[in-house]
């Protein structure tokens, strides 16, 4: 590490850049991106960094993915219409980050609050409009958006099946300019998993009269008002959704399937808030009736009950799949080892902080690609994954919680992905602010964005933004108050 003297102020050079800025990698390929979300932004630059040629494909007109809310919604509100146009995201207008700004931002890229700048959310838990504007940000220092073609989407990718362009992929795409079909070397898939719902099985749903609609077509509780609302599903979203309906609904019920059965709660703060057990049956007269036995008379049900993984443009011909929410065949979430290098997944793990993983695993598979880093044996990863899948029934963790990473289990991964790039290990203050936080949702899950007591943890934050400061002169005054 280096000092240097700044505006008046020392900033350390972290080692990374010094390390990385002469790199000569060993192989240039030609990479497709699938969309350019937070995952799809950040492997852009990763892989540009490593001195391959990146071309991004995205369907949207914009960069930012999840983060770019809008007011419309599919026209099916439980989007169980394979034909339904899709709307990508699924944020609502209220929608603040669950995870600290410090802690949510890239490692190099601070999420740092801009409090002189008054069309800026400086609050801890921004609302949405400032991740997207801390995405726009990234994407202009790392002149990301010239790689992207927006309004393009991904129709088909499959190994190319020519002799000539045999180890390499064939990436099909429709934009307004009509259809394209190109060779690649490798595909980064980046397009999120937050957009297809799933849907909880209910004895009765499909005779029960009211309305229903999944959270992926939730925007605003205007449409609730006065209505009895029962919302299924007590994560994330449910504990949202369900405060920000009972702020004009009539009586709000939220279905948890993690309390136990005799469960009746009126939920602190509220008059017409109360928490169940989960649903045992729906009746054709509008009745629903809880495990607790409790019946509720209810307008409408709202579905917060999660994504699937979606992929419908991958043809692997049989490599890869989709099993109960399980994508695999995957060495270490992101290579598939019959079809490494060649292909790989960026952002699939959930409950964790997203956007520093992102980073870590772009920068892995940029290593790999360009031949810096290399991958065990086909053999080898296979046995990692089916040890890693034994491990996981052995605990009796059903498929679909492959991905999760609960615990400590994702600063371990990320820390693994930092070895392998030689690239600096997850900061203990991040660490410890995100397992700090996620007690706090449920601890004070109706003001956990407001109140903290870790600002110890901030003040070490930004002391290690500073080392970042040398690339983003225009923030260290902000910084520093
Ligand atoms: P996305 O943001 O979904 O981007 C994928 C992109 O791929 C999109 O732009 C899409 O248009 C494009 N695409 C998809 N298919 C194709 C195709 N066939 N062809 C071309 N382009 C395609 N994370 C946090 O860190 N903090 C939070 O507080 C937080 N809150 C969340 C709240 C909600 C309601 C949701 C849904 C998610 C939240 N997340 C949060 C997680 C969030 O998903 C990640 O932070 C991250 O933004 C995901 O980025 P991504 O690039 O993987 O996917």
């Amino acid at each position: 590490m280096q000092a240097v003297l700044l505006g008046g102020v020392v900033i350390a050079i972290h080692r990374y850049s010094l390390a990385h800025s002469n790199r000569d990698p060993t192989t240039s390929r030609h990479v497709a991106v699938v969309g350019a979300g937070a995952a799809g932004l950040v492997t852009a630059r990763e892989l540009r960094r490593e001195g391959h040629s990146v071309v991004v494909l995205e369907r949207g007109s914009q960069i930012g993915g999840v983060w770019t809310y809008t007011s419309q919604v599919e026209p099916d509100p439980l989007s169980l219409d394979p034909t339904r146009p899709v709307v990508h995201s699924s944020v609502y207008k209220s929608l603040r980050t669950n995870i600290p700004r410090e802690c949510m931002g890239f490692t190099d890229f601070p999420f740092a609050a801009r409090p002189h700048d008054g069309s800026r959310d400086p609050r801890r838990h921004p609302g949405h409009s400032e991740v997207l504007a801390y995405l726009r940000d990234f994407a202009k220092e790392f002149d990301v958006e010239e790689m992207i073609r927006f309004e393009t989407e991904v129709v088909r990718a499959e190994p190319a099946a020519d002799e000539e362009n045999r180890g390499k992929w064939r990436v099909e795409s429709r934009s307004s300019d009509g259809a394209a079909d190109e060779i690649y070397d490798a595909v980064v898939v980046c397009n999120g998993h937050y957009t297809e719902p799933r849907h909880a099985h209910i004895a009765g749903i499909d005779s029960w009269p009211g309305k229903q609609i999944h959270s992926h077509n939730y925007r605003v509780p205007d449409p609730f008002k006065d209505q009895i609302v029962i919302v299924i599903g007590s994560s994330a979203s449910g504990v949202d959704i369900s405060r920000d309906i009972a702020k004009v609904a009539k009586e709000v019920h939220v279905s948890s399937r993690s309390t136990s059965p005799d469960t009746y709660e009126m939920l602190p703060g509220y008059d017409n808030l109360w928490l169940h057990p989960v649903i045992e049956t729906a009746r054709i007269d509008g009745s629903v009736v809880f495990q607790n036995g409790k019946t509720v008379y209810a307008d409408t049900i709202m579905h917060c009950t999660g994504y699937k993984y979606y992929l419908p443009f991958l043809d692997t011909k049989g490599e890869v799949t989709i099993d109960d929410n399980r994508v695999g065949p995957l060495y270490k979430h992101v290579f598939p080892p019959a079809l490494s290098p060649g292909l790989s997944f960026i952002g699939l793990p959930w409950q964790i902080t997203p956007f520093p993983m992102f980073e870590l695993q772009s920068k892995w598979v940029a290593a790999v690609l360009s031949g810096r880093v290399s991958l065990p044996s086909q053999d080898e990863m296979m046995e990692d994954i089916k040890a890693f899948y034994n491990k996981l029934e052995a605990s009796g963790i059903p498929r679909r919680y492959t991905h999760l990473m609960p615990d400590d289990s994702q600063f371990e991964y990320d820390n693994w992905l930092a070895d392998q790039c030689d690239y600096p290990r997850i900061e203990k203050w991040r660490e410890e602010m995100f397992y700090i936080g996620f007690k706090r949702i449920y601890a004070q899950s109706a003001t956990y964005r407001d109140n903290w007591d870790d600002d110890h943890l901030i003040v070490e934050a930004y002391d290690d933004f500073v080392k970042f400061m040398s690339s983003y002169p225009e923030l260290l005054p902000l910084l520093k108050t």
